[in-house]
């Protein structure tokens, strides 16, 4: 912060010069040594002053690089936990149906890191349905529609205080069976629609909806701007499981203004403790680097062992388990 004049060139230079002649001489004076102090101590304070004010504006630019830089997924994400606010007027019937974003403004969640497990395939099983509703703390349900226990597990895990999603079976390249409510490329747009809205209708309590497989048909941009115009007009989010590395889902629900959300971790492709905990703790770094994450599990026995425990330390951790919707990325 120092500027340098040259005395000699600098017409500046030789005016400080001459005035620096005459103060000495002034301050020289016997009489005069008290009004050169009180000068001097004046100067000191001014200096003091406009060097004080200079470095409050370059810390304040720090930061803010410093947010932009390496922090910008946290901001994003705390801007995500604000009540969705509809663009427009006649949007408000496309209004998210969640509760959990209504509330999730607390200071405690935009400071920490945050996770969401969201357990799919819920619906066959009432006892590791019923189970996996019984986990501790914000724990988001995906619940497959036309299923045996599907709809009474739903609002089991909605009078527990947990998110609904819809889990909408999507088709895959693997071949796998759909079952009821499986949505395909061969269905023509009316029929596709009509599918879509039965399953949703099928869950109760539902706030989102996430693709069970679907390899083939996220990759297909066509379905999902039928899927993602219609979960748009009944304020639901999407959350992309990424069955596929081409999945375009994610980036058509942003386009048709539904808030999204995409997966980091599957916990339990390999069901064994091992690879669970290996995956869990990848969610984990996840969540500390990014400031949220999102991992993917089953009601299977060794995954349901493994999160009794391990999403009571989580706290331990920095880490605050919120649902699906706390975490959605805006259009
Ligand atoms: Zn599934």
């Amino acid at each position: 912060m120092r500027i340098r004049h040259d005395s000699k060139t600098s017409p500046i230079g030789v005016h400080l010069d001459r005035a620096r002649q005459a103060w000495r001489g002034f301050a020289a004076q016997p009489g005069n040594t008290h009004i050169a102090l009180a000068a001097a101590l004046l100067l000191g304070l001014v200096l003091l002053v406009a060097v004080a004010g200079g470095s409050e504006v370059d810390s304040v630019s720090a930061t803010r690089d410093q947010v932009t830089d390496t922090d910008r997924a946290v901001v994003v994400a705390d801007e995500d936990t604000l009540p969705v606010t509809p663009a427009e007027p006649e949007a408000s019937t496309g209004a998210i149906r969640s509760e959990a974003m209504q509330a999730d403004t607390s200071a405690t969640l935009m400071n920490s890191n945050r996770l969401a497990i969201i357990l799919d395939d819920i619906g066959y099983s009432a006892e590791a349905g019923e189970r996996a509703v019984k986990l501790p703390g914000a724990v988001t349900y995906a619940v497959l529609p036309f299923t045996p226990h599907g709809q009474a597990l739903a609002r089991m895990a909605h009078d527990a205080g947990k998110e609904v999603m819809l889990h909408a079976p999507m088709s895959n390249l693997a071949g796998m069976a759909l079952g009821e409510g499986g949505l395909t490329l061969a269905l023509p747009e009316e029929e596709f629609v009509r599918t879509l809205r039965a399953a949703i209708a099928d869950i109760p309590h539902v706030v989102g909806v996430n693709n069970h497989t679907g390899s083939e048909l996220t990759a297909a941009e066509q379905p999902m701007q039928w899927v993602m115009r219609e979960l748009k007009a009944q304020g639901l989010f999407f959350v992309d499981s990424m069955t596929t590395g081409k999945s375009v889902a994610e980036k058509i629900a942003i386009d048709n203004q539904v808030p999204a959300l995409k997966r980091h971790v599957f916990l339990d492709n390999e069901a064994t403790p091992e690879a669970i905990d290996r995956e869990f703790q990848r969610a984990v770094a996840i969540a500390q680097q990014l400031g949220f994450a999102v991992a993917i599990g089953h009601p299977y026995p060794e995954t349901l062992d493994y999160l009794e425990q391990a999403i009571t330390q989580l706290p331990a951790h920095s880490i605050t388990l919120v649902p699906a919707s706390a975490l959605l990325r805006q259009p």
